[in-house]
């Protein structure tokens, strides 16, 4: 596997390997890798010839006061799974690469993201949408894999290549979870023995809530409410969002079909803000 840091370099090597006829498909990653990113890797070598993965921990998406300094970074023990899995190339630039001195453009995507993390987070997708556009320009894949756990940047990606006609086929990955439910996240490592029980309260709720729409329950504020006190009956939890919206529009919703989807944001001990997600009834069609 290549390590390549600078942009140009990326881009040539992407050149050679169309020239050649081969395909691209893209991991674009914050690093510090769990079965999460992996079963990304993976998927993306069985579509595409070659497979980029991105390390790059994005200034520009995180708020003021949130986790940037303390991101967690393993960057030897990320490189040897990423080429354990078959990556070509980890591509890891420098900050002043991506963000040279004099920008002034940025990407962002309108409705979709005043929802759900984009009202706690605000300029967050507007980072992500940026930093994406910039990283498709570079790396020029003919595929990009996202995972379904953050299910609103994978929906707003999507609107961002139709809006902006980035010959990118965007592929969805499901939900990589540990054994008990919790779903894997870099910032699982932030966790002591209590936060990490409590962490189990979003895919339990998640669960709990699926569980009562197959005994025949559609009403929303009833399915909340459940939700609301099994996430309340955790110590340390405090709710950020609880919301059943439609899966396109990520507009709320007042009652549940196949196209709804329950995500969370829930603090652990006032400061591990985490996220997770699921359809509440077996989904029509995969968005892939
Ligand atoms: P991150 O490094 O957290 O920015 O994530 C990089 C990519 O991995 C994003 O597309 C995430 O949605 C995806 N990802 C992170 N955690 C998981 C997970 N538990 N299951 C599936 N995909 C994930």
């Amino acid at each position: 596997m290549e390590i390549i840091r600078d942009p140009a370099e990326m881009t040539a090597w992407s050149k050679k390997q169309h020239v050649v006829g081969d395909t691209i498909g893209f991991v674009p990653t914050m690093g510090f890798f769990h079965e999460g990113h992996l079963g990304l890797m993976r998927l993306a070598g069985q579509r595409s010839d070659r497979v980029v993965v991105s390390l790059f921990v994005n200034p520009t998406q995180f708020g003021p006061g949130e986790d940037l300094s303390s991101y967690p970074r393993d960057f030897e023990r990320d490189q040897e799974l990423a080429d354990k899995v078959g990556a070509d190339v980890l591509f890891v630039p420098e900050t002043e690469a991506m963000y040279p001195k004099g920008a002034q453009t940025t990407v962002s995507v309108r409705g979709l993201t005043e929802h759900l993390c984009g009202a706690d987070r605000p300029g967050h997708f507007a980072g992500v949408t940026t930093v994406v556009s910039k990283l498709f320009n570079i790396v020029c894949p003919d595929e990009a894999v996202f995972g379904q756990k953050d299910f609103q940047q994978l929906v707003v990606i999507r609107r961002m290549c139709t809006d902006l006609n980035f010959p990118v086929h965007i592929v969805a990955h499901p939900i990589v979870r540990e054994d008990d439910g919790l779903a894997m996240s870099s910032r699982n490592a932030y966790l002591d023995a209590s936060m990490r029980e409590s962490a189990l309260s979003l895919s339990k709720s998640i669960a709990l809530a699926q569980k009562k729409v197959a005994a025949g329950e559609r009403d929303v504020d009833t399915l909340a409410a459940a939700v609301r006190m099994l996430i309340d009956s955790y110590s340390g939890t405090t709710i950020d969002y609880i919301s059943f919206f439609n899966q396109s529009t990520l507009e709320p919703v007042s009652h549940i079909d196949e196209t709804t989807v329950l995500a969370l944001a829930v603090k652990i001990g006032g400061k591990v803000r985490l996220i997770d997600n699921g359809y509440l009834m077996e989904p029509l069609q995969n968005q892939d």
